[in-house]
């Protein structure tokens, strides 16, 4: 029987006790529910969604953090869909603008055009790192035949070995930042292979038509788990932050500074990085406590600014634009309509603009954008942004930043249970791993594992 968590219940029985109110946690709880578990979802912030988060710039609704979904990313099409959300074609049409190395051009389709050896080396590079990604088992990417290898080296000295001309590695820079939050020196190549792999090649995970930047979610992505969790009513417990989890054969006991949780099972889904703000009794292996020390987490900004109109289309311009010289590096038109506010999702560089004022922050982005898109940029009618870096609980993202040697090393912990502890959380999952398809799958799949245990339990 599940019981509510307030101050007049500061102790509660559950079948279950899900620690994290992402994906993975609202679809574990989601799926356990269906089936007649009682669970709690114990959530540190003051809101659900984790890396998915609203904000709002000139009156739109705007994501502040996970934004695509790929036509393949069928679980959380289907989550959406189940809770009433929509998808928006991510607008494409026009010319990009690429600005690096101090030059401004407009181009077509997903690569900026560089010179003619600038391009017959990034198809050489891509078409080697492909060659890698092959190699990769997507499920346990450390066990790969080459893993020890490489494993050895980071992204950055195995472009260094291929000697990539700096218009590649300015590239492969701008992917690295936006899929790791870190440079490519800071990656292991195993960690960046296996999430290429588990985006489905590099093609997928960089395009738009038929790729991973295909849709939004035209209510905005954290609506999807907002929705979720009202139909999960009093189970999902926001300002709980789990300190310490304990366990026996029996049970667990989960404790926030407040409340006392009893439950059969736990599933925890914060990222391996923040496995490490729970105190473990029993403690957890060497191997799972190196894993939390060493898959640091990455760090990226997002700031949108709006307009009174997208006025790059009438200049033929798709709003995409690629640049290696300042704050921002990657933008998109992110506007709700052709007539509405024009509003421009820009990635920020954390390293030069996280420690910023407010106001410094926002006329660094909006000096580059009128360097992109022209003066009428200057003119931005509202903005926001966040440092993703810098949040208080649970910091960084989009993804792990896992260097050399973590990955042999630790990644056997990623999956492996910690006696009636079991992980889910997109760092889990095979395919899928970094986006929110992967936390769905492994939401789902952890209460699928959990059911099977419950129901061996009770047939005994
Ligand atoms: C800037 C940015 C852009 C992105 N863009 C995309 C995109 O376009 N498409 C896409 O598919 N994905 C994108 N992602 C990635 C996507 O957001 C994640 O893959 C997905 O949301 C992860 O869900 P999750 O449930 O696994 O983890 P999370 O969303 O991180 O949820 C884990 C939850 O656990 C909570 N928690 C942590 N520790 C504790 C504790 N001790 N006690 C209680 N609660 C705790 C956290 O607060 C958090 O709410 C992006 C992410 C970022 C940051």
């Amino acid at each position: 029987m599940s019981k509510s968590l307030d101050s007049r219940t500061p102790v509660a029985t559950v079948d279950v006790v899900i620690v994290g109110a992402g994906f993975a946690g609202l679809s574990a709880a989601d799926r356990l529910v269906n089936t007649g578990a009682s669970v709690l979802v114990l959530e540190g912030r003051d809101r659900v969604g984790g890396r998915s988060f609203t904000g709002e710039v000139a009156g739109v609704k705007v994501d502040l953090g996970a934004t695509w979904v790929s036509p393949r990313h069928t679980a959380i099409r289907d989550l959406a869909a189940k809770v009433g959300c929509t998808t928006t074609p991510q607008f494409a049409q026009g010319r990009n603008v690429q600005w690096l190395a101090g030059k401004r051009r407009t181009y077509g389709g997903t690569i900026p055009p560089v010179s003619a050896a600038g391009v017959v080396d990034m198809a050489r590079i891509q078409m080697a790192l492909e060659k890698l990604v092959g190699t990769i088992d997507v499920d346990a990417a450390w066990e790969s035949p080459d893993a020890a290898w490489l494993d050895s080296i980071s992204f950055g000295e195995w472009l260094d070995k291929k000697r990539a001309l700096p218009s590649t590695r300015a590239l492969m820079t701008v992917v690295s930042k936006v899929q790791w939050g870190a440079s490519p020196g800071d990656v292991s190549l195993l960690h960046a292979l296996r999430y290429i792999r588990a985006a489905g090649g590099i093609d997928h995970m960089l395009d738009v038509d038929g790729g991973q930047q295909q849709d939004r979610i035209t209510q905005t992505t954290q609506e999807i788990a907002v929705r979720l969790a009202q139909q999960l009513g009093d189970r999902v417990v926001l300002n709980a932050p789990v300190r310490r989890i304990t366990q026996n054969g029996q049970g667990v006991i989960a404790h926030t500074g407040s409340a006392t949780i009893h439950a059969k099972h736990a599933i925890i889904t914060t990222t391996p990085a923040h496995r490490a703000a729970i105190e473990f009794e029993p403690a957890l292996s060497e191997t799972a406590e190196g894993l939390t020390k060493t898959w640091r987490m990455g760090a990226l900004s997002k700031a949108l600014v709006a307009y009174k109109t997208p006025f790059w289309r009438a200049d033929g311009l798709s709003g995409e634009a690629v640049t290696d010289t300042g704050t921002v590096f990657i933008t998109f038109d992110v506007s709700p309509a052709e007539n509405g506010p024009g509003v421009l999702m820009a990635f920020c560089d954390p390293r030069v603009f996280d420690g910023f004022s407010p106001e410094l922050r926002r006329s660094r982005v909006v000096q580059q954008l009128a360097d992109l898109y022209g003066a009428q940029a200057n003119d931005a009618i509202d903005y926001v942004d966040h440092c993703w870096g810098t949040d208080t609980f649970a910091p960084g993202g989009p993804n792990p930043a896992a260097p050399p040697y973590a990955s042999v090393t630790y990644a056997n912990a990623l999956t492996e249970p910690h006696g009636r502890v079991d992980w889910a959380g997109t760092e889990t999952a095979g395919e899928w791993a970094g986006c929110m398809n992967g936390a769905v799958l492994t939401g789902q799949r952890a209460a699928e594992r959990v059911i099977a245990r419950l129901r061996g339990e009770s047939s005994k």
